[in-house]
């Protein structure tokens, strides 16, 4: 045991590696075997998580203050002087766990993913890893540096997307118009930029003895559980069942605005997903937010319930928006104070209540999952993590209107549902788009390799599964559409996790339908079961299928429609 290694990350935040070596030496030479595995996995969980921590409270201190130049620097200082020396000792423990031939109990899919790891790793790939990363930044360049002026202002294009739904149509065509042509400015280096990318991933594929990107790609998100065909067999599912009903959405949508068909300046993000109108107004201060949070957790589950308090208690949550404070919404983990913590910036608008309340599912998930011994068994696959967190948002909705504690009038409960059942709808396609696209680029390089082509398949995929809208006259800004997706350039594949989760979630929702208490108990036992099951014991746990068909999809999207005509 680690007898003078301190309890508290709140000791070590001033640490160098140096203090760390020794205890990661003895756990590289101490003698492992089946009597003395247990106690090498427990110390080994020590110092992982004690270095976890102090790297995620460095981490969220930036953002809770991006001015704050002393938080940087000491973030600095651990992404320079501990975090890569932290890998590689990471590394040769997982090496050695291997090499030892030992299956601790709990520990066959932890292990299974660290075989996987292994076996992709080639020196070769270590500098063309560097370029990507490099590239990889040169696209958030590109992306950052975009902006347009409008009402004499200069507007990010986050800040003009986010600004359209406050205009009125025509204001709103020309302001969307303006951002495209800005897009389109930086097609010719996005094109350059993708085509390096593309280059540079096939060949180090090809260092780790694979065909194709894919492959390799598979392996290195640890998709043990299904396969680039079941992937496309949940695309053309989606074809086939959730295209018709997102077509109806749309034209909804485009008969409610008294326009023929729904034009791209009437979405949001991605230009996929209508806003609310008119805009929904839940809470006036953070505090509101805050509380009547409470109220809902507690009427989907009591457990559930005393966790989000102990967040509230324990200062867990930094949900307001504030000069300096960094964009956007997570929840992250202190691992040895086993603590979620979560970060937003609330403006007042529904689409925050919905971030706290998937969050919070994904906050629920790691006290779910504080009683597992070992920290390789706490890390949960992405696939299932989103299962907790959109099963929240499902999950509270029946406790959405203030009749029940909740954020909204009686008529903004439905106006606020319809709206993220239909998103849920809309985003189906939209990921097909995006899912389908990958596949055809890295399993067709050559043609990939040519920018026209690619424009050429988005605009053809667009058309399968997004047909409900009108892009007549837009044609340059349809087919570039692959561009503007950073996942495509950043992070290719990861994108149908979502979908599958989202399918997970659903599948929660219907089941708390005809037995909420046993439906939240199932997904409670999920959660708890953190990354020592497969997806399908995961899902299955949780009272979910682990599925691409339509038979499933079918389902889901049946009750989303029923649902939508019960609030209409
Ligand atoms: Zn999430």
């Amino acid at each position: 045991m680690f007898e003078t290694l301190p309890r508290s990350a709140h000791d070590v935040m001033g640490w160098s590696w140096a203090h760390y070596e020794p205890y990661y030496r003895d756990l590289q030479t101490r003698p492992l075997d089946a009597a003395s595995v247990a106690g090498w996995l427990a110390d080994w969980t020590r110092i992982n998580e004690l270095l976890d921590e102090v790297g995620t409270r460095l981490e969220v201190a930036t953002t809770l203050d991006t001015t704050d130049k002393a938080a940087e620097a000491a973030f600095i200082r651990y992404l320079d002087d501990i975090r890569p020396a932290f890998s590689s000792a990471e590394q040769t423990l997982k090496e050695k766990l291997l090499a030892s031939g030992l299956e601790p109990e709990g520990f066959a899919i932890p292990l299974r993913n660290l075989r996987g790891e292994a076996a992709l790793f080639r020196e070769a790939n270590i500098p063309l890893q560097v370029q990507v990363n490099k590239l990889s930044l040169e696209y958030d360049r590109i992306a950052g540096a975009q902006s347009v002026e409008w009402d004499g202002d200069d507007k990010t294009l986050t800040q003009a997307y986010a600004l359209l739904e406050s205009l009125d149509p025509d204001a709103r065509e020309t302001l969307w118009r303006k951002i495209a042509d800005r897009h389109l400015q930086d097609r010719e280096s996005l094109n350059s930029l993708w085509q390096q990318l593309l280059g540079l991933r096939q060949q180090i594929a090809t260092n780790a003895g694979f065909d194709s990107f894919r492959d390799y790609q598979w392996k290195q998100f640890g998709r043990f559980d299904y396969t680039p065909a079941d992937c496309e067999t949940f695309q053309s599912s989606i074809e086939a069942v959730v295209v018709p009903a997102a077509t109806r959405v749309y034209e909804r949508r485009a008969r409610q605005t008294g326009v023929g068909a729904a034009r791209p300046w009437d979405m949001q993000r991605d230009n996929v997903y209508p806003p609310a109108f008119p805009r929904l107004k839940p809470f006036d201060t953070t505090e509101q937010l805050e509380n009547t949070a409470q109220a809902i957790f507690d009427r989907v589950d009591p457990k559930l319930g005393e966790y989000y308090g102990i967040l509230r208690r324990e200062n867990l949550l930094d949900l307001g928006n504030r000069k300096g404070k960094g964009p956007g919404g997570y929840c992250t983990r202190f691992l040895v104070e086993k603590r979620p913590f979560i970060f937003m910036n609330a403006v007042g608008s529904a689409e925050d209540v919905i971030t706290l309340l998937h969050e919070s599912g994904h906050a629920f998930h790691g006290f779910e999952t504080n009683d597992l011994p070992y920290s390789q068994q706490k890390a949960y696959p992405i696939e299932f993590a989103e299962v907790a967190s959109m099963s929240m948002e499902l999950l509270s909705a029946p406790y959405w209107s203030a009749s029940e504690g909740g954020y909204y009038s009686a008529a903004d409960t439905a106006h606020a549902r319809r709206q993220h059942l239909e998103h849920i709808l809309l985003f189906w396609p939209f990921m097909a788009v995006v899912d389908a696209f990958q596949h055809w680029v890295y399993t067709h390089v050559d043609e990939a390799l040519d920018p026209n082509q690619c424009d050429a398949k988005w605009g053809q995929l667009w058309d399968r599964f997004i047909p409900g809208m009108d892009w007549s006259g837009l044609d340059a800004m349809k087919v570039t559409g692959w561009q503007r997706k950073l996942h495509i350039f950043q992070i290719p594949f990861y994108y149908v996790d979502y979908g599958l989760a989202q399918l997970g979630a659903v599948q929660v929702w219907r089941n708390a339908q005809h037995d909420q208490a046993q439906a939240v108990a199932n997904y409670r036992r999920g959660l708890a079961l953190g990354g020592t099951a497969t997806l399908p014991d995961l899902f299955a746990t949780a009272g979910a299928r682990f599925a691409f068909d339509a038979d499933i999809l079918r389902e889901s999207v049946d009750l989303i429609e029923r649902t939508l005509d019960e609030l209409s």
